[in-house]
């Protein structure tokens, strides 16, 4: 609908109307009639003309057996361009086609409105998102980093799948236990990653442990390459 009023299909100004001989004269519609009346819209279709406001919101005030009928820009559209301008300017005092008018007026604001809103809280989520996970990924790697500068091996001999919150009867390594530490000592936002993350994105695995020391020895010798 919001479309139909502002996206409209709109003939250029070099475009050819097409000709149509009314009492051996040739008449065809008028570029400057869309600048004139910008409620109107030329159909390519129909080589016709329609009031866009009316066709969407008049109708419920006028038309088929209601009390006042359209006068030819809506159904049907106004073919006959010998007459065209006057029966422009009719439409365009009557005050069904006001009421139209300041009800599309209405719609277009309250929808354009609710669009931004929606866009704004889409950004918005999207911004928590990206906070929630360098939260999270901040933790991760500061698990990674310390059994690097420990010297601790990361891997245990069991440590793939989900992470339970008990200590396991069997030693899953290190870095898990950093983990179940790290929520042990209040780290909400890990113990929040663990009960809601897909189990493909837990960053839990070996591979993402490795791509984290990989990311950090390239900083690392990117840094020292750095002259001072
Ligand atoms: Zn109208």
């Amino acid at each position: 609908m919001h479309d139909l009023l502002v996206n409209v299909w709109t003939p250029d100004a070099d475009f050819v109307f097409p000709a149509t001989e009314i009492n051996k004269k040739i008449l065809r519609f008028q570029f400057s009639w869309l600048q004139k009346y910008p409620w109107l819209i030329y159909s390519a279709v129909e080589d016709g003309a329609y009031c866009r406001v009316c066709i969407l919101f008049a109708q419920k005030i006028v038309g088929k057996g209601k009390h006042e009928r359209f006068n030819s820009l809506v159904q049907p559209c106004v073919k006959d361009w010998k007459r065209a301008l006057e029966r422009f300017k009719d439409h365009q005092t009557k005050r069904y086609r006001l009421d139209a008018s300041d009800d599309a007026q209405n719609f277009k604001l309250i929808y354009e409105n609710k669009r931004n809103d929606f866009i704004i809280e889409i950004d918005q989520s999207r911004k928590w998102l990206q906070i929630e996970n360098r939260r999270k990924l901040t933790s991760i790697i500061r698990a990674v980093l310390f059994c690097c500068r420990q010297g601790l091996a990361q891997r245990g001999r069991r440590d793939d799948g989900p992470l339970p919150l008990d200590i396991p009867e069997e030693n899953d390594g290190n870095f898990r236990a950093l983990w179940r530490f790290a929520v042990d000592i209040g780290d909400l936002a890990l113990q929040e990653h663990l009960k809601v993350a897909g189990s493909n994105a837990t960053y839990l695995s070996h591979t993402v442990q490795n791509e984290i020391i990989d990311a950090g020895a390239e900083i690392i010798t990117r840094d020292c390459k750095r002259p001072a």
